[in-house]
């Protein structure tokens, strides 16, 4: 029998006020987990723990860290205990390669904690962070992406977590949506990935200006670039939280999942 595969997912986490604020955002969080299957084990691919070289940690309990500045205290207070994994760690690795290095000075930050602990709010689901190679193109980011696909049928939810649109010099507390080139840009990948021209979404810059301001810098997009590196074309593609906010980001998301039988 076959085993079957754990689904690939991108979420837009966007402020960090979001991992407390009851909005719609958390709301669809909380909703996805009521229907994921429990995997074994959490692969997440976070935006803020940007480095230079890929880094992975395999603490048994990974420590939080509030990489953020300026919040509600409340935030601060956050616990998300979730264990780590030596075994998943280790096998990501040998996956990647050797030129990944083990690191347990950060652990799990805002990027991980504050979807997951809507999605697995009982933080009994182990997790395993793995860093965003400041070094890598975004073609070398979508390749890792492919040498991850094993882990699927290991029962590891392959985790990026990001903003496809995220600019936070051009951040306006006050907007509830996106800027016009926010708008295009997410509607631009959102095209792209749905119909599997993932070259476009790996060569973005494609896209024009819109593309310039949505992703100075490719912390919060390369975690996507992994999701899609570890997708089939079995899977079925779904998205969620498809809008933008704060004038300058992009809250969607994508569920690449095996069609039910
Ligand atoms: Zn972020």
């Amino acid at each position: 029998m076959m085993n079957k595969k754990m689904p690939v997912l991108f979420v837009g986490h966007g402020s960090p006020i979001n991992a407390i604020e009851d909005n719609t955002y958390s709301r669809a969080w909380s909703a996805l987990g009521t229907t994921l299957e429990r995997p074994k084990a959490v692969l997440s691919v976070s935006a803020h723990w940007f480095t230079r070289g890929t880094k992975v940690n395999d603490s048994p309990a990974p420590s939080m860290v509030y990489d953020m500045y300026g919040f509600p205290e409340e935030l601060y207070e956050v616990k998300y205990p979730a264990p780590g994994s030596v075994e998943i760690a280790h096998r990501a690795k040998e996956l990647l390669g050797d030129f990944v290095t083990i690191d347990n000075n950060w652990g799990l930050d805002h990027g991980t904690w504050s979807v997951l602990r809507r999605v697995f709010p009982k933080a009994d689901v182990p997790v395993v962070q793995l860093s965003v190679n400041a070094l890598l193109s975004p073609a070398e980011h979508f390749a890792l992406g492919e040498k991850l696909r094993p882990l699927r049928e290991e029962g590891v939810l392959i985790f990026g977590s990001g903003n496809i649109v995220h600019n936070l010099s051009r951040v306006d507390w006050r907007m509830t949506d996106g800027q016009l080139w926010a708008q295009e840009f997410d509607q631009y990948i959102h095209r792209a990935v749905t119909s599997r021209r993932f070259d476009d979404v790996v060569e973005y810059g494609r896209a024009g200006e819109a593309a310039q301001l949505a992703v100075p810098s490719l912390d919060h997009y390369a975690p996507l670039l992994y999701v899609l590196g570890a997708s089939d074309e079995n899977d079925e593609i779904s998205s969620f939280n498809t809008d933008c906010t704060l004038a300058s980001m992009s809250m969607t998301s994508y569920l690449f999942a095996e069609a039910k039988a």
